[in-house]
């Protein structure tokens, strides 16, 4: 099949009515639901070191397919973090490398890029790309890039109202905790209040929020709080900017895993007066782990975007060449600028 040639892209902003010329343009819900219509089997995958909205988003899309009466294969490069292993079907999701099918499309969610998943053998697939990120790209052979939204669940949510599918108990936890999480329980600058009546809809559904909520945020093991005291204890402070770090021998000493190191980035950031924070966690062969946080007043995604990450922005991230020290560095003399001229932008502002 000659993929390129059936490639479709959506452009919001250009398909306003003054600039249609033509039939009108085709909805991103219509093109993906035809799609899903006409296949039988699918790939449903997210990126690496999946997070809530990785894990809700694709079992909402597998309760989907499975409704539609289609096939699906549910797959992510790294397992399924503890504090969403308890979600309704994510013992289905598989860990691969590479992936084989036959599929008739494989539907990316929550990848800024292809190489986000770090799987192999996608190539070969028409691509159905579902992203939300301030950094995507228009990388698939079908394209849905929404920016607005504070998950990529709230995407998977308007396909299954558009299909005429069942919201189950079940599938509305698992979109409740997309949109709890990657909004940091309704705190981050992506809540609005069309994510509030997202989410009144999922409780309405059968969510339950308190439940949701202590999984995630009430089961933290020893090894992450001890690996939050070394991290504190590293905790530098310049103006409106904060960091944190923690080294290997950190991680190790606190028997921690990589996945403790997410969310430690906040307690930076939640200190007052500071603007920006971020966190850095040594990885296996010198490689150094990144989480930029802004208050809403620094883009970190920009940032991120510079040193080969990408995400939000206000949440992003990335991984960097260490040792850790030039990775700090090289941390700073990006967002020292960047906070140095929000400071005169502000002191402009109070003349
Ligand atoms: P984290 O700091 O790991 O919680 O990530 C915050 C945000 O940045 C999420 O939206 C991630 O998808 C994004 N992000 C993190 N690491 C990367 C990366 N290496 N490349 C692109 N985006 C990233
Ligand atoms: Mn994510
Ligand atoms: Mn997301």
């Amino acid at each position: 099949m000659d993929h390129a040639s059936r490639s479709i892209a959506f452009h919001p902003r250009r398909l306003a009515p003054e600039a249609a010329i033509g039939p009108p343009p085709v909805s991103p819900v219509a093109a993906i639901l035809e799609l899903l219509r006409s296949g039988e089997r699918f790939l449903v995958c997210s990126h690496a070191r999946p997070d809530g909205d990785a894990v809700g988003s694709m079992l909402a899309m597998g309760m989907l397919l499975k409704q539609l009466g289609k096939q699906a294969d549910l797959v992510t490069a790294d397992r399924i973090p503890n504090i969403h292993r308890e979600l309704p079907g994510a013992d289905e999701i598989r860990t691969a490398q590479t992936v084989y099918g036959p599929y008739d499309a494989v539907i990316l969610l929550e990848c800024d890029g292809l190489e986000r998943t770090r799987l192999h053998g996608l190539k070969q697939f028409f691509l159905i790309n579902i992203d939300h990120h301030a950094t995507g790209r228009e990388y698939g052979n079908l394209n849905w890039i929404d920016r607005k939204v504070a998950s990529v669940g709230e995407l998977v949510y308007r396909l299954v109202k558009a299909a005429g599918a069942k919201v189950t108990p079940q599938m509305a936890t698992c979109l409740y905790t997309t949109v709890l999480t990657d909004t940091g329980g309704f705190c981050y600058g992506s809540t609005q209040a069309s994510t509030f009546g997202f989410a009144q809809e999922l409780v309405l559904a059968g969510a339950d929020p308190l439940l949701i909520a202590q999984k995630i945020y009430f089961t933290t093991p020893a090894s992450k709080l001890l690996l939050l005291g070394a991290a504190l204890s590293n905790l530098k402070q310049e103006g409106r900017l904060a960091w944190m770090w923690v080294t290997r021998q950190d991680i190790v000493r606190t028997a921690a895993t990589v996945e403790d190191c997410d969310g430690i980035v906040n307690f930076a950031l939640c200190a007052s007066g500071v603007e920006a924070a971020f966190f850095l966690h040594e990885l296996p062969e010198q490689r150094i782990g990144v989480s930029l946080r802004s208050k809403g007043q620094i883009n970190v995604a920009a940032i991120a975007k510079r040193l080969g990450g990408g995400g939000h922005e206000s949440a992003a991230g990335c991984t960097m060449q260490g040792p850790l020290d030039h990775a700090l560095a090289t941390v700073l003399a990006e967002l020292r600028p960047a906070l140095a001229s929000l400071a005169r932008d502000t002191d402009g502002k109070s003349d």
